[in-house]
């Protein structure tokens, strides 16, 4: 074997995802990247997938990878001359209860939206696509006819082809066994065949990848699962192509295969297997069947499909495949290791994403970027507390059943719960808090949680709860536990001129000041939005996101210069954070012995005692009331809370903060904000210091020479009982000119509302514009703000202030 001493880029692995990654390197023009696979191509899950391709994901950007996957395998065949066995015969949703028909419409919805062609047909029309189907409890579906699958081994021998042609190297029986790193960063790699010296390397190994990419030092939560279908001999009246059916009230999808029927399922709790135990040299093979196991869902496809009674089953395939704790793979740079990538735990959609995944993960290893926003499958999107064993194999099982399940507004994921508890957890305990896990911490949704909430996408069941935690801020005082918040420590002589560099706002304000900012990439998006205390003149700290820590500090190491004199250090577990909200909050400070936070300017911050606990508090406020986030140890936080509590404050959840921070129009990364949408388009230009030198100027001088194109406003619903959940499309005059971003009932205004991103071009004028959101299929008219919907000019926040 002739293995180069060098190749700038290093592929390891040879399904699908290693395949298409390489292919997109060379299509960009690395010319030298090789793949490196220690068994034979295709030989680990690839081979053995069902492979259907169905567009629409969660997202627009996770769709148009799978859009981009369908044009490619449509094409590859005229570039390469090797057919994919791409099949375009569409894919058939069905419902057979009123929540998942109402979840289908709100995907028809969405569909729309990222135009996707999928539309609601009656029950006869699905029956006569579908006749083998038993549609006697079928109350809806939705045809989808873009849909199709491919044949995955010869995608794999088409993608290879492309790549050869482009000058690339496929090392097959080469398995690596060592990364080699100097400073963080990959130089090279140790591989049963010798040694590489290579820049980077893209880890594409499946279900191995966990313990490859710890080879580097990095954390790669994935942990395989069994995954099962089913097969039969060929049965009469099945003949050419079928289009998918997918049953996902009874875990179900269903297809033809060589004239018999595929089956598959995702069943409500998967079963984990070790990759220690599936070992290294599983290739082409597969685990063993397991009727038991099996058994529930072979009752529900002989109740969809009465033809499988008389069937003759040809096997219960098995084959393993990789999940991760939040059911998104994972796709760029490792947060620990310069140069090392990842493209892994494909959580079962690795065929139909892995056209447009090879694509995006190659564009982020030559650019540095992903090609649009993918925050969903950052790998730095998840805290180490998700890598252990335990977590895994508790997590995964119930990942691979939520594939199919409602995604109804509010749910949780039972397991791998408590595994990061803020300070106050006993207290919340004590005040009946029902729970949501941010990052791994467990947050208060929302308190006097009597009994588990039924989901719906009407009321919530906990409205009511939310009115009075959002009165108590509004009228009274409320506590908010924030202690999740990450917080950096930015010191030394250098720290003012290194985060004026990295954030966008001016960051030399005297100490005593907070400064809301953003840190922006070089094309002017936000990669984080963030408030900074300055506390010293060399001394910063950072309020950031609580699922944006790891993600934040990586940034901030990134751009350090290596001559600058600059510490910067993660202090999330050290301090707990209260924010203090509401009219009576004065009062309260004042009689714990803290009058002097009262003469507190907004955005300012200062040392004080309350109760005769030290706290740093900071003048600002996320809900739109007056009030302070107060920092304290972490061992003094329940002392200070039983303080503001006696004092007559009474806290309030997540869900409260929310939709007051809706009505307020205050934006939150990963819902309003992406790394695609710039600060102007924010409405946010007021915290750009425009003669600073940050990182994203240049961009966005530019940006400012045009008007915005799309621009974030709020939307004020006429209908008392609408229900927005975000993520529907907003009309005008039949035409759709955006999307809502973040959506909540607003106590304070009475009404349902949204963030939404509208095109600002389409609308004379914004402000006042009537608009309809399709919220499953039905039109809900508003109107359009360009500012906030509560207090839009500030005049009761600075009043409350005085
Ligand atoms: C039963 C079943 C049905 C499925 N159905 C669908 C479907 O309908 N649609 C869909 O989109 N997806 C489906 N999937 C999922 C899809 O098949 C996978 O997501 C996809 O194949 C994963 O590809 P991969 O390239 O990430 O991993 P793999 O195909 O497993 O490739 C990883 C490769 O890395 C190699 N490797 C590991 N370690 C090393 C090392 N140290 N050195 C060198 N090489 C190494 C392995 O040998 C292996 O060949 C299904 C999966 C299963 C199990």
């Amino acid at each position: 074997m002739n293995l180069p001493n060098h190749a700038s880029v290093v592929v390891i692995g040879g399904g699908v995802m290693g395949c298409s990654t390489l292919y997109h390197l060379a299509k960009a023009g690395v010319s030298d990247a090789i793949l490196l696979e220690r068994n034979e191509l295709t030989s680990g899950t690839t081979w053995h997938s069902a492979a259907q391709v169905r567009a629409l994901r969660s997202s627009r950007n996770l769709t148009d990878l799978i859009r981009y996957s369908i044009s490619l395998y449509s094409s590859l065949e005229a570039e390469t001359g090797q057919s994919t066995g791409w099949i375009n015969e569409g894919s058939l949703s069905i419902a057979t209860n009123p929540d998942r028909f109402s979840f289908i419409r709100r995907q028809e919805s969405l569909a729309k939206l990222y135009g996707v062609s999928a539309n609601s047909i009656p029950v006869d029309e699905a029956r006569e696509r579908w006749p083998m189907m038993n549609s006697d409890d079928v109350i809806g579906a939705v045809w989808s006819p873009e849909d199709g699958r491919v044949g995955p081994s010869d995608l794999c021998a088409a993608l290879v082809k492309g790549a050869r042609a482009r000058g690339a190297k496929i090392f097959e029986h080469c398995g690596v066994t060592g990364i080699k790193t100097r400073g963080n960063k990959v130089v090279g790699l140790e591989t049963s065949a010798g040694e590489i010296d290579c820049d980077a390397i893209a880890i594409c190994t499946g279900l191995w990848s966990r313990e490859n990419a710890a080879m580097a030092g990095v954390e790669v939560p994935l942990w395989p699962c069994e995954h099962f279908y089913l097969l039969t001999n060929p049965i009469d009246g099945i003949s050419g192509n079928l289009p998918t059916l997918s049953d996902h009230d009874s875990h179900l999808y269903i297809r033809d295969d060589s004239g018999g029927l595929l089956v598959g399922c995702f069943e409500p709790l998967g079963k984990p297997i070790a990759a220690e135990q599936i070992g290294h040299d599983f290739a082409f093979q597969l685990l063993p069947e397991d009727w038991d196991h099996f058994e529930p869902m072979l009752e529900n496809a002989l109740h969809r499909l009465p033809c499988l009674t008389d069937a003759d089953i040809r096997m219960l395939l098995n084959g393993p495949e990789s999940f991760t704790p939040d059911g998104s793979f994972l796709l760029g740079e490792s947060a620990e290791t310069r140069g090392l990538f990842l493209g892994c735990g494909m959580n079962s959609v690795g065929v139909a994403t892995g056209g447009g995944a090879g694509m995006a993960l190659a564009h982020c290893m030559v650019h540095g970027h992903t090609p649009t926003d993918l925050h969903e499958a950052d790998p730095k999107r998840f805290a180490s507390c998700f890598n252990s064993v335990a977590a895994l194999t508790a997590r995964v099982p119930e990942i691979l059943g939520t594939h199919y399940a409602i995604h109804y507004p509010g749910i949780q994921l039972n397991s791998a719960r408590d595994l990061k508890l803020t300070p106050l957890h006993a207290r919340w305990l004590d005040h009946k808090a029902h729970f949501g896990q941010f990052y791994g911490w467990e947050r208060p949704l929302y308190f006097d949680c009597k009994q588990e909430p039924e989901l719906t996408f009407g009321k919530p069941d906990w409205f009511d709860q939310v009115a009075r935690e959002v009165a108590y801020a509004h009228r009274e005082a409320a506590i908010f536990d924030q202690s999740s918040f990450g917080k950096i420590s930015v010191t030394g002589t250098d720290a003012e001129q290194f985060l004026n560099r990295v954030c966008a706002n001016d960051m030399t304000r005297p100490p005593g000041r907070a400064i809301y900012t953003a840190m922006l990439n070089q094309r002017g998006g936000y990669e984080s939005d963030l408030t900074a205390l300055r506390l010293t003149s060399d001394e910063y700290r950072l309020y950031v996101g609580s699922s944006a820590i790891r993600r934040d500090l990586a940034w901030l190491e990134r751009h350090r210069q290596p001559d600058e004199q600059v510490e910067i250090i993660d202090q999330t577990d050290d301090y707990a954070v209260l924010g203090l909200m509401g009219p009576k909050a004065a009062d309260i400070v004042a009689s714990l012995g803290a009058a002097e936070l009262n003469q507190l300017g907004y955005f300012h911050c200062r040392e004080a005692t309350l109760a005769g606990i030290p706290v740093l508090a900071v003048r600002l406020s996320y809900v739109g009331e007056s009030g302070w986030e107060l920092c304290c140890r972490k061992s003094a936080v329940e002392a200070l809370f039983d303080a503001l509590l006696a004092a007559g404050a009474q806290p309030a959840g997540i869900f409260a903060q929310t939709s007051m921070r809706i009505e307020k129009r205050f934006l939150a990364f990963g819902h309003d904000l992406d790394t695609d949408l710039n600060p102007l388009q924010a409405g946010l230009g007021f915290t750009v210091d425009w003669e600073s030198d940050f990182i994203g100027r240049a961009a966005l001088l530019e940006q400012r020479k045009q008007p915005a194109t799309n621009r974030l406003v709020s939307i004020v619903f006429d209908d008392i009982e609408a229900q927005p959940l975000g993520n529907e499309p907003v009309y005008q005059q039949d035409k759709i000119i955006g999307k809502t971003t973040s959506a909540a009932f607003g106590y304070r205004v009475g009404r349902p509302l949204a963030i939404a991103l509208v095109d600002s071009q389409v609308v004379d004028k914004l402000d006042g514009s009537k608009v309809d959101v399709d919220i499953a299929g039905s039109q809900n008219a508003g109107t359009i703000h360009t500012r906030a919907a509560w207090d839009p000019d500030g005049s009761a926040l600075r009043a409350a202030i005085g």
